[in-house]
């Protein structure tokens, strides 16, 4: 087979929608080209597990090599992808030039700050194994200097922490980090005073969640306050300085670790593409997610700016990114074909998000769980949704662990 007359593809970015896009197209009569800055796929819904010191890197990650070993149309190359010629066709990467016929950019998204300089560089955030891990090198680094802390007041600055924002990914950290102090930091430190110890979680607007029903914001609520998790609602944050944190009405909270999950925005590379953009720097795209303009280029997941038939943007979301993989894939067969790519439609699969131990709110089949239930539905599809039985397994063993003997075993402070 001469594989120079087929149809060259390159995915920039080996995420949820590259990937899964990758490997629809495994029999497909194209040649593909898959370009990552990282050499591993990154479950990141379990980013925040590295941070509280449940599992290790490893174990949410997955070599991409050994991903498509079995891919016979499929080449990965590890690299930056710095720029983009639209016109000319081809992508330029720290070390090549790469032509394509087809692009394909699943390259998700990166931390927003909304411009809060002194919170990018005094506070942490979950978007990386990089940065998950130095959040966890951080929080348990607290503790040791806490226990040796005379002043009272400075003990307890040590011993505050401030989550801000209220979605997903802030309930979660939350909840998790309230569990670890109560269940796991409190037996390593018998001299610990509960009482020096606040998990703060900040939240801008009224509710936490506020894409689930009311019924989960409530029971969402009531279970980080059964976690002792301090919620403030309608609180905005101005400032941070890596001590102190001072929110919009002039109050001050003294805490030397603040974790932001308030914002998420496209990658950087979609601001280089001369495209027309939207709210948080997505690429606005065409009902069939090509890229107006350029109908040879596909955007999906989260750079992706695609509005639902109510008018609403699509949320940054792993199913929303694989939905819109499959989607491409199968139009990319119909093109093959000589057909018109269809427009995509997205099928909301549901909500789900845990907050600790035996508490996890879900929204299924538009019927609303909390509690152990849902938590079980959590556990279920998370460990399911991992790439490779070993990490499955591992996960599900360390978690098993935990649960039973109360017990977060990656406690390790190590160099950065
Ligand atoms: C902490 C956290 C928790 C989350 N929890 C959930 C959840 O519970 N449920 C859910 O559905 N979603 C969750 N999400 C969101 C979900 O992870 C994203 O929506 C999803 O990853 C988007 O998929 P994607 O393919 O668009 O991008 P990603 O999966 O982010 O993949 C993008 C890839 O592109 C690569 N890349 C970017 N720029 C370049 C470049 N210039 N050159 C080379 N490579 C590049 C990156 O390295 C990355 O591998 C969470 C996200 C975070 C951060």
């Amino acid at each position: 087979m001469n594989t120079q007359k087929l149809p060259h593809i390159v995915i920039v970015g080996a995420g949820f929608g590259g990937m899964e896009f990758a490997r629809r197209l495994a029999h497909a009569p194209v040649q593909i080209t898959l370009i990552d800055r990282h050499n591993y796929h990154l479950f990141q819904p379990l980013l925040y597990q590295i941070a509280i010191a449940g599992l290790v890197p490893s174990q949410i990650a997955y070599p991409i090599r050994t991903i498509f070993r079995k891919q016979k149309n499929l080449t990965f190359q590890m690299g930056e992808v710095n720029s983009i010629d639209l016109d000319s066709r081809y992508i330029r990467t720290n070390g090549s030039v790469i032509a394509y016929d087809y692009l394909v950019l699943a390259i998700g998204g990166q931390t927003n700050f909304f411009g809060l300089k002194t919170v990018e560089e005094n506070g942490f955030q979950l978007k990386s194994i990089e940065s998950a891990t130095s959040t966890r090198n951080h929080l348990l680094k607290m503790f040791e200097r806490a226990s040796r802390e005379v002043d009272p007041d400075q003990r307890k600055a040590l011993l505050t922490f401030v989550v801000v924002g209220g979605g997903p990914t802030g309930v979660e950290t939350a909840g998790a980090l309230a569990e670890l102090i109560t269940c796991v930091i409190t037996k390593d430190y018998p001299q610990m005073d509960l009482k020096d110890v606040r998990v703060l979680l900040l939240e801008a607007t009224g509710s936490v969640m506020v894409t689930y029903p009311d019924e989960l914001r409530k029971a969402t609520i009531n279970l980080l306050h059964h976690k002792k998790v301090e919620v403030l609602l309608n609180t905005k944050l101005i400032d941070y300085d890596g001590r102190r944190v001072t929110l919009g009405d002039g109050r001050q909270i003294n805490a030397h670790t603040l974790i932001w999950t308030a914002g998420v925005r496209a990658a950087e590379l979609a601001d280089r593409l001369g495209a027309q953009q939207a709210a948080s720097g997505r690429v606005r795209v065409a009902p069939t997610l090509q890229l107006p303009q350029h109908p040879e280029v596909f955007i999906i997941g989260d750079a992706a700016y695609f509005e639902d038939e109510h008018g609403q943007p699509l949320p940054m979301l792993a199913t929303v990114a694989q939905q819109q993989a499959k989607a491409t894939a199968q139009n990319f067969q119909n093109i093959l074909k000589g057909e018109s790519p269809e427009p995509f439609h997205y099928k909301d699969p549901g909500l789900l998000a845990t907050i600790g131990r035996n508490a996890a709110v879900a929204r299924i089949w538009g019927l609303s769980f909390s509690g152990f239930i849902a938590w079980v539905i959590w556990v279920v599809l998370h460990i399911y949704r991992l790439i490779g039985f070993r990490n499955r397994l591992v996960v599900l063993i360390n978690w098993a662990w935990d649960y039973f003997f109360y017990d977060n075993q990656v406690r390790l402070i190590t160099r950065e």
